[in-house]
């Protein structure tokens, strides 16, 4: 007997991640592969970290794909920041943060969390009162857009924070890159992680980073070696670094990274303020059908995320019955919702590719379809007018 070739079925993907993957992209990774030293590979490394200061805005030299998915991003800026007995800020609204506090503990540093429910954002004031108490806390760590969630923290003045208090900053952007106002040198962030297969709408498995002369400075400067040899930026930067001989660390993932680029250049050829305001506008119309229906978001309006839309499962339906209804009949996943949140709340997902009217039409058409079949209390008949006229407005 043999085995046949896998086969997926044709999916839309509203959940936390991955998105839709844009066809120009799938194209991409079946393009010739070649030697990742090759000069005509090399000179498309340069081009993708050139796209990626753009949509980090940001001029780092050290701006990078690691080869491996959102969590080793995250590793990266922790192993190489993070030295044994430093202190570390850690603030936590939702699972990422709990992430966060993991990996400090694992290079051996000393977290100290600062908390806040899920579903609200980080709260100013408990971190200025966190970095006044630890006088001698070297980093202050927090999640930009929380994906558990649905709430967005705000980067600029955290990072102003930290900065007051002589502390370098890990923000994760998994979620927020490509999708939300984000500018890197503008807010001073020193170290930044992302991923492909969200707001990037790419295959998943790479984590763009970026890291500022100051965490460099730090990097450089450690007392010990970074505990991982694969993330060690001191050895990666021999690979991917500029303006030197390129030396082999270790063997790229060449197609995958073919599918970066390309969908580099289609965020790039929208631009990226254009793809943050489509972000919004898909949000504002998924938001007016979603509250016609009678759901309710758990996030507060002011510091909701665009691309990832939590809202509460209506009283006495469900959650597995009606996502797996999605599922099979529509072709449609939705996020179910994480930690605290399990069985409480959906996670619609809009996120790159993902962030189009035909994606937010079927959504709803397919929710209130399993919905009014299993007599959950929503209103009917009325969600697309609504979701209409956010679609036909101009901005
Ligand atoms: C998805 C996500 C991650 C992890 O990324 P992976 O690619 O799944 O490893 C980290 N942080 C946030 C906020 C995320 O949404």
């Amino acid at each position: 007997m043999t085995t046949p070739s896998f086969n997926p079925p044709v999916r839309t993907l509203m959940g936390p991640g991955p998105s839709d993957v844009h066809p120009r992209i799938l194209e991409a990774l079946s393009r010739p592969t070649i030697g990742h030293l090759d000069p005509v590979f090399v000179d498309m490394m340069e081009q993708t970290k050139g796209l990626l200061q753009y949509v980090f805005q940001t001029e780092n030299p050290l701006t990078m794909p690691v080869s491996a998915p959102g969590s080793a991003g995250m590793e990266t800026c922790f192993v190489n920041l993070v030295e044994p007995g430093d202190k570390v800020i850690v603030c936590q609204n939702g699972v990422f943060g709990g992430r966060m506090k993991e990996n400090v503990e694992r290079c051996g540093g000393v977290p100290v969390m600062v908390e806040d429910e899920w579903g609200k954002s980080v709260d100013l004031g408990k971190v200025e009162a966190a970095l006044e108490t630890n006088s001698d806390a070297k980093i202050l760590a927090f999640v930009h857009a929380e994906t558990s969630t649905g709430a967005r923290s705000d980067a600029k003045e955290l990072v102003e924070l930290a900065h007051r208090h002589d502390c370098l900053t890990i923000v994760d952007a998994v979620t927020s890159l490509g999708g939300s106002e984000l500018k890197v040198d503008d807010w001073g962030i020193d170290t930044i992680y992302s991923g492909t297969q969200k707001c990037l709408s790419c295959t998943p498995g790479i984590a763009p980073i970026s890291f500022n002369e100051r965490a460099l400075d730090k990097v450089r400067n450690r007392q010990s070696k970074v505990q991982s040899w694969f993330l060690d930026l001191n050895l990666v930067m021999g690979y991917w670094g500029s303006g030197q001989k390129r030396a082999y660390h270790h063997t790229a993932p060449v197609n995958a990274l073919y599918g970066l680029h390309e969908s580099l250049c289609i965020l790039q050829a929208e631009g990226i303020e254009s793809a943050w305001q489509r972000h919004n506008k898909m949000h504002t119309a998924l938001k007016a059908g979603l509250e016609a229906m009678g759901l309710s978001f758990i996030v507060d309006e002011s510091h909701r995320l665009p691309q990832l839309n939590a809202v509460s499962i209506p009283e006495g339906v469900d959650d597995a019955m009606v996502r797996s209804r999605l599922l099979n009949e529509y072709n449609l996943e939705i996020g179910a919702g994480l930690g605290a949140l399990a069985g409480k709340v959906w996670r619609i997902g809009l996120m790159g590719h993902s962030a189009r009217a035909e994606n937010i039409l079927l959504c709803m058409g397919a929710l209130e379809a399993v919905l009014s079949e299993m007599n959950a209390p929503i209103n009917t008949g009325v969600a697309l007018a609504a979701m209409q006229q956010v679609l036909s407005s101009e901005k």
